[in-house]
């Protein structure tokens, strides 16, 4: 049995000199509350530590081609492994990565295609989608080509003169051709035009215009948007071109992406492409009945993607179309699959967008992981992988300040047992709540058809808390995030994507209490605000606002070291001589939420306690939040507005138990505000919590898209969906 991971130091981020011995080749959990620091010590410590590591074993050569990773803030770290991060992160490889490639089986059944199928196309790069032999010469493989949308690139309203041509500015050289030439009447509206002027507008070539004292060729502004943007283009469309642009599924396979002779090739009737449309499920059962070995191999991965609760997806769905959830999932069956052992596997909550029914399942996969001689390290707050842990490290006792610490190290029986908080939440049955809300009024979705839904009508209850339920796929997310969002345009999505921001963005700068923040600076002293901006008159003249100087050398990692002339604050010496009550721009920028609004009067500031946040720094770049840290920076930003309709999407992701009744208050409080608030959920306290329940199912994909249930909480817990099942389960 090999040696314990050895953690001694750790003072990444908020841990304060934490010290670990993982067991390996075993389960650990980890848990605390949201930002007590257990990405700073597994991802943030454990991952970069191991994957630095791994790089200093290569040659100088392959070392400075791969990513550069910085040393964690630890004394001593031993007996790592190699590190395999699985995260929800989306999956890459643009339109030309599908489920079925990223998981190989879509090599396998190439190979038996090129095996079975009647007549054969060949070997088995004749039915590769990305490769010149398979792949549809209409599309390159693609199944869809994008062409120009005339609609978006010229205005028939305007005339030339009044600048009809959106990509072309008036006074552009090629507008001076089309409206200086003498080709066209440039006062004109281009609706105007007879259908040869318009001819020629879009499409003439091939002959002289005199441009000023220059002859040039004429080329009309479709052949000259074609020939710029998308001759190469089909796979990658440029930034500047693509609102002109529309997709289309490609006329000469109608999607399939393959050629005709792949195409034709058949096996008991059905094509490649036929297989690349079914859903894992009903591919399984049809792979089964050739009694083939290949599609023997095929069949045993399928049954992970299933088993891992995703067989409602089809191979031939794009990747970038997956939620983080799908992703991370995706990638766990596409490690199961491999043969190496003695790694170490990061999980970053796996069980994100699962329903309870799945999670056991999820489970069963992390411990064949684990059995197949591999250390398995996990994130996550769901009780029930909680409970399959071998080993529990707990982090608080808080967040941010207030945690960094380990609170709880041992067996799972011990931390229940236990005081923490973990512990004893894990031992709290919510009931359901006695009387639910009466709704002011109602939203109809009618006649929903997108992806799955079956003709889909329901009515979504305002001035009341709305959890909408079933199982990943039974088509939550097109119901509410795509349908319900496009009849009742006025309704705000709340998720976790990214926020769109510069780097240098902060909490402060996102609830725009900088700028009151230098006002007050300024006035107290008679200077420019500039002068407390590290972005400019305050920055500090060595590091230029950076705080920190980074050296690059040849063959090592970087070195980055705190600025001496600034201590790291950003800010030039001047900027940081005046204060106010006390402090200088640098310390209050240092401060957290919850400090700083004790002392300032900072609009926005206040809001980020509401929300749970208010341990975050008032500087901290928001670049370092997590999902669920940038979800509720969103919702702070929005608590104060009345009459709107909010649609949330999993907000429980990243929090723990009891993080969940800190959301569900502000929840509360947005519906007693005024608001109407629509919860995707899988997490049952919050069901529990709901005034109305819109469950979808049965199942998933073509086995779901129906509403199966609608009513109260209460009246959920006697129906016999999947839901019900576990909802009355977790009432007693
Ligand atoms: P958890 O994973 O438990 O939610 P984290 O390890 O992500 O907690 O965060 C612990 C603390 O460190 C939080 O206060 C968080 O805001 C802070 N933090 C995380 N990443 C960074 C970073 N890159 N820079 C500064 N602070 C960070
Ligand atoms: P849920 O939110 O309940 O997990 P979704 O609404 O994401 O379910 O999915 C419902 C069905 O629609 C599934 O069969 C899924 O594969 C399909 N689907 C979802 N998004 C897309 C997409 N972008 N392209 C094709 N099919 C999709
Ligand atoms: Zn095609
Ligand atoms: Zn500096």
């Amino acid at each position: 049995m090999s040696r314990d991971i050895e953690l001694i130091g750790l003072r990444q981020n908020n841990l304060k000199n934490v010290s670990l011995r993982l067991p390996k080749e075993r389960l650990t959990v980890f848990t605390g509350v949201s930002g007590s620091g257990k990405s700073s010590v597994v991802f943030g410590t454990i991952a970069v530590e191991s994957q630095r590591q791994l790089g200093e074993t290569f040659s100088a050569f392959v070392r400075h081609r791969l990513p550069k990773h910085e040393r964690p803030r630890a004394e001593r770290m031993a007996n790592l492994t190699a590190a395999v991060v699985v995260d929800q992160k989306p999956v890459g490889g643009g339109a030309r990565s599908t489920v079925g490639t990223m998981t190989e089986v879509q090599a396998l059944l190439r190979v038996l295609f090129s095996r079975r199928g009647t007549p054969s196309a060949g070997l088995a790069s004749a039915y590769s989608f990305n490769d010149p032999q398979g792949m549809c010469p209409g599309c390159d493989g693609l199944g869809r080509t994008v062409e120009v949308d005339l609609d978006k690139l010229i205005d028939p309203d305007l005339s030339l003169n009044q600048g009809a041509l959106a990509l072309h500015p008036i006074g552009s050289a090629p507008w001076q051709i089309y409206a200086e030439s003498g080709l066209f009447d440039p006062d004109k509206p281009l609706r105007d035009f007879t259908g040869e002027e318009r001819e020629l507008l879009l499409r003439g070539s091939g002959f002289k215009v005199k441009r000023g004292r220059y002859m040039n060729t004429y080329e009309g502004v479709v052949l000259r948007f074609n020939r710029l943007y998308l001759r190469r283009a089909r796979e990658h469309v440029d930034e500047e071109a693509r609102p002109y642009v529309r997709e289309r599924t490609c006329a000469t396979c109608g999607g399939a992406r393959l050629n005709a002779a792949a195409l034709a090739s058949r096996i008991d009737g059905r094509n490649l492409a036929d297989y690349a449309a079914m859903e894992v499920t009903d591919l399984i059962e049809v792979l089964e009945r050739l009694d083939d070995p290949v599609a023997e191999a095929a069949v045993e991965s399928l049954r992970r993607i299933e088993a891992i609760g995703l067989g409602y997806l089809s191979l031939g769905r794009e990747t970038p179309t997956l939620s983080g959830g799908e992703a991370q999932r995706l990638k766990t069956v596409r490690n199961l699959g491999s043969s190496l052992t003695g790694m170490t596997y990061i999980f970053d909550e796996p069980s994100v967008g699962l329903h309870p029914r799945d999670v056991h399942r999820l489970g069963d996969l992390l411990l064949e992981l684990r059995d197949k001689g591999n250390t398995v390290l996990v994130v996550e707050h769901s009780r029930d992988l909680i409970e399959l842990a071998d080993h529990v490290v707990d982090l608080g006792p808080g967040a941010g300040t207030e945690g960094g610490r380990v609170v709880y190290e041992g067996t799972v029986a011990g931390l229940a047992a236990g005081g923490t908080l973990t512990g004893r939440m894990l031992r709290r049955v919510t009931p359901l709540k006695e009387r639910v809300r009466e709704p002011t009024g109602r939203l109809t979705i009618a006649g929903a058809n997108a992806h799955n839904l079956r003709n889909v009508t329901v009515d979504v209850p305002l001035g009341v808390l709305t959890a909408v339920t079933g199982v990943a796929g039974s088509g939550k997310s097109t119901l509410m995030r795509q349908e319900l969002m496009a009849r009742h345009p006025e309704t705000v999505l709340i998720d976790q994507s990214a926020i769109a921001a510069s780097p240098r963005s902060t909490p402060a700068t996102f609830l725009n209490a900088m700028d009151p923040l230098r006002r007050l600076f300024a006035e107290a002293h008679g200077v420019a605000p500039g002068m407390f901006s590290f972005n400019s008159a305050g920055a500090c003249p060595v590091c230029k606002g950076r705080g920190e100087i980074r050296t690059d050398l040849a063959f090592m990692d970087p070195v980055t070291r705190v600025c001496e002339a600034c201590g790291g604050s950003r800010y030039s010496g001047e900027a940081l001589s005046y204060r106010v009550a006390g402090r200088t721009i640098a310390d209050v920028l240092a401060m957290t939420a919850v400090e700083a609004a004790a002392v300032f009067e900072l609009p926005g500031v206040a809001r980020l306690s509401e929300v749970g946040l208010g341990y975050l720094t008032l500087g901290q770049p928001l670049s370092t939040l997590s999902g669920g840290e940038r979800q509720r920076l969103k919702l702070a930003h929005r608590l104060r507005e009345r009459g709107r309709v909010y649609v949330f999407d999993e907000p429980t992701t990243g929090l723990h138990m009891a993080d969940v009744d800190t959301l569900l208050a502000l929840l509360d409080r947005l519906v007693d505000d005024g608001n109407t608030v629509i919860v995707i959920e899988h997490d049952l306290d919050v069901v529990k919590r709901a005034d109305w329940v819109i469950d979808l199912g049965p199942e998933a994909g073509q086995h779901g898209g129906r509403v199966v249930f609608e009513g109260t909480p209460a009246a959920l817990a006697h129906a016999s969906t999947h839901t019900a099942k576990y909802l009355a389960k977790a009432l007693d």
